[in-house]
């Protein structure tokens, strides 16, 4: 199996996005920390690779300081890692995004699979599985919980909908994109922490990966975020419900639900 995961580097969760009043986002002296979501994804591939031998290889699109989220993926297991960036990359929107990734997936040649994290938690558009899939011209399973079957040319997978579970049989190659049911991710070993530091990550730049800089940059971005803003505070009355247990304070709760007609 020639596996492909895209990984984005991503401010800590737990930082507070700033917007000054010009509708800067700047997110302060945020830890940087892989996406979340990929987390996932890594583990998923890595045990695919595990059990039905080949390799993984981690992918992302971002500046020097990223080779630290690629790093921390070969921690995990991955084999290798790839850097792509161009200064002519700044300030893409997902379309461009996808550009860039389908061009590197195409230059490793013969991917059997790619795995993303459903989304990415500061862009959150979930657009760039989709858009990749498109590109290469690859079906899409997104939401996999699990995935069931791996025979090639085939794959057999369950999503999980808002509604209930879906079993999708496709051919390969393909794109998934994982929910965190499907998997404990591991820390990295020791070893691989040491492999980690020592692998040398190559960086792939816009004529490298064939990339079209007529479709990626700032300049070319088809979707502009004209405003970021944080919502205004809330406003109103707070009416704390103290009682001197859990029964006592949910049943003050019906009562003053009931009163003001709620319920
Ligand atoms: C300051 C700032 C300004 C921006 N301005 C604009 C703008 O004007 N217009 C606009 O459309 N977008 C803008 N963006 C968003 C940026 O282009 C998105 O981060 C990018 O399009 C990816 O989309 P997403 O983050 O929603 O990823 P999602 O689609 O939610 O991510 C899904 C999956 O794709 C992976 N993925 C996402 N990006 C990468 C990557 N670079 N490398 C590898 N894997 C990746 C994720 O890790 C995840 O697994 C801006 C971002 C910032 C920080």
């Amino acid at each position: 199996m020639n596996i492909v995961v895209c990984t984005k580097q991503v401010p800590d969760s737990a930082a507070t996005l700033k917007v000054d009043e010009q509708s800067n986002v700047s997110w302060g002296d945020a830890p940087l920390v892989i996406n979340p979501w990929d987390e996932y994804a890594i583990e998923e591939a890595i045990r695919l690779k595990e059990k039905f031998g080949g390799k993984v290889t981690v992918l992302s699109v971002g500046p020097e300081q990223v080779k630290e989220a690629l790093k921390q993926a070969v921690a995990m297991g991955c084999e290798e890692a790839v850097l792509i960036w161009d200064p002519a990359f700044d300030g893409s929107d997902a379309l461009g995004i996808t550009h860039i990734l389908a061009q590197a997936i195409q230059k490793i040649g013969a991917v059997d699979l790619v795995l993303f994290g459903k989304q990415a938690i500061d862009g959150d558009s979930g657009l760039v599985p989709a858009g990749v899939a498109r590109r290469l011209g690859w079906p899409l399973m997104s939401y996999v919980a699990r995935i069931d079957e791996l025979s090639a040319p085939q794959i057999s997978v369950t999503r999980a909908l808002e509604q209930g579970r879906q079993s999708v049989t496709s051919r390969l190659p393909a794109v998934i994109t994982v929910v965190k049911e499907i998997n404990e991710p591991r820390y990295p070993s020791f070893m691989n922490i040491r492999k980690a530091s020592k692998l040398p990550i190559p960086v792939w730049d816009a004529a490298g990966t064939g990339v079209d800089v007529g479709k990626v940059g700032r300049a070319n971005a088809a979707a502009q975020w004209i405003k970021v803003f944080a919502p205004p505070a809330r406003t109103g009355n707070v009416e704390l419900i103290n009682g001197d247990s859990p029964q006592a304070i949910a049943a003050a709760l019906a009562d003053k639900l009931m009163a003001d007609k709620v319920i």
